[in-house]
């Protein structure tokens, strides 16, 4: 046989991680690396936080499981505080960000044809989005790779550029139920969707009473300094999904709603049997405790500003290497010009750990309690890949 025994759906780099303390990993030979991926910008308080560490252990010894079927008031105590940080009046919760922007879309629908327009079905996403790997949510995603072998596409999905109102306004039919969008593309190559565009979708759903829908999944949760990253933006959703860093590290995902979006969904519309469980949510509670805590948000937002100085000065110096640097809070992305593979192997050989997006870009992602000597260790790191990246670039030009 030559499959391995653990499904090959990735390319994984032969390491493998055994602890982790803050900002940085330890391999299984003890080796240390400095984390500026966060799991795929999922681990927000870091490895081992002693806050979340000893909550969950508390939880996981009194009661981890119990089903929607009785009350979770871990899931309570969780939502009441989501309502309390955001425009929504209620809260699903689920497991993973493929999961929450699957029940966003079944929302959208319901609450169209609730509305007695059961024919608005269809959902506008942008290109360069991504929204998760479901039947789904590979459809709202509409990238061609993703969908390749998987059966009729699920039908609902209209895609176009972002940043060009017009194409929007010209792409709503008497089908459209809503539109959907990331306030910054994650897995697109760090995109950050301007707050006029995003106002003017707000405007466009109010004209033509359709549902502004944010994927959050990767933005929300303190990411890029706030909240939400929409709150940067002055611009209101009508519904969210939010997961990744809202765990810190342990599976959770979230649909925010407004109650107008919410209240369709009665007993039997929709459901989940892990989600909202006491452990998870316990999880939530704990990460909530540190990133609402006083001065938490600014913190993330001096250390993106130190990090985007320092990732902006590397890019000057190897403009043969990089573009520029782009990105909200602690999600940044620097655009290459040579392969980001190269770059992300060079940074690897420092020990510095980021995760590849789309648009040839390289994600520096790192827990949201990284501090200012970590961000400027970062930066060296990178400025020593840099180095011999250029060094070697100059010597294969030389030879050919
Ligand atoms: C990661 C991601 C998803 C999918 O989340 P999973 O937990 O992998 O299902 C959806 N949307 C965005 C914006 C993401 O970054």
């Amino acid at each position: 046989m030559t499959i391995t025994a653990l499904m090959p759906t990735f390319n994984r780099s032969p390491i493998a991680f055994e602890r982790g303390e803050g900002v940085w990993l330890w391999t299984n030979n003890n080796e240390k690396y400095l984390d500026f991926g966060s799991g795929i910008a999922t681990n927000s308080l870091g490895h081992g936080n002693k806050h979340l560490v000893g909550a969950i252990a508390e939880q996981a010894a009194k009661v981890m499981h119990v089903s929607n079927l009785y009350s979770v008031p871990q899931a309570s105590r969780l939502a009441e505080r989501l309502v309390g940080a955001s425009f929504a009046d209620s809260v699903f919760f689920c497991n993973s960000g493929a999961e929450a922007n699957e029940g966003l879309i079944k929302m959208v629908r319901r609450f169209q044809s609730d509305q007695g327009r059961p024919e608005r079905y269809r959902m506008i996403c942008f290109n360069g989005a991504f929204h998760g790997r479901s039947l789904a949510t590979i459809a709202a995603t509409g990238n061609p790779a993703y969908l390749k072998g998987f059966g009729p596409v699920v039908e609902g999905f209209d895609h176009v550029e972002p940043n060009d109102l017009a194409l929007v306004e010209a792409a709503i039919t008497p089908e459209t139920a809503g539109i959907l969008i990331e306030p910054v593309q994650g897995e697109g190559g760090i995109r950050v969707i301007p707050a006029d565009f995003l106002q003017g979708l707000r405007y466009l759903c109010d004209k033509h009473g359709l549902v502004l829908a944010m994927d959050e999944v990767q933005t929300g949760a303190g990411r890029t300094g706030k909240m939400f990253a929409h709150q940067w933006t002055g611009v209101t959703p009508d519904i969210l999904s939010v997961a990744k860093g809202i765990g810190g590290g342990f599976p959770l995902g979230a649909i925010l709603a407004t109650e107008s979006l919410a209240k369709p969904m009665v007993p039997g519309t929709h459901g989940t049997t892990y989600g909202g469980n006491p452990l998870a949510c316990t999880a939530g509670n704990a990460v909530l405790d540190v990133i609402l805590s006083d001065g938490f948000f600014d913190a993330v937002v001096a250390q993106s500003v130190h990090l985007r100085d320092g990732l902006e000065q590397v890019v000057r110096d190897f403009p043969q290497l990089y573009s520029d640097v782009r990105g909200k809070g602690l999600l940044l992305g620097v655009k290459c010009i040579v392969s980001n593979a190269l770059v992300r192997n060079a940074l690897l050989d420092q020990r510095l750990l980021t995760v590849n997006a789309g648009d040839n870009v390289v994600r520096f992602v790192p827990p949201l309690i990284v501090s200012a000597e970590e961000c400027s260790e970062a930066v060296e790191r990178f400025r020593k890949a840099s180095k011999q990246l250029a060094q070697a670039d100059c010597e294969r030009k030389s030879v050919s």
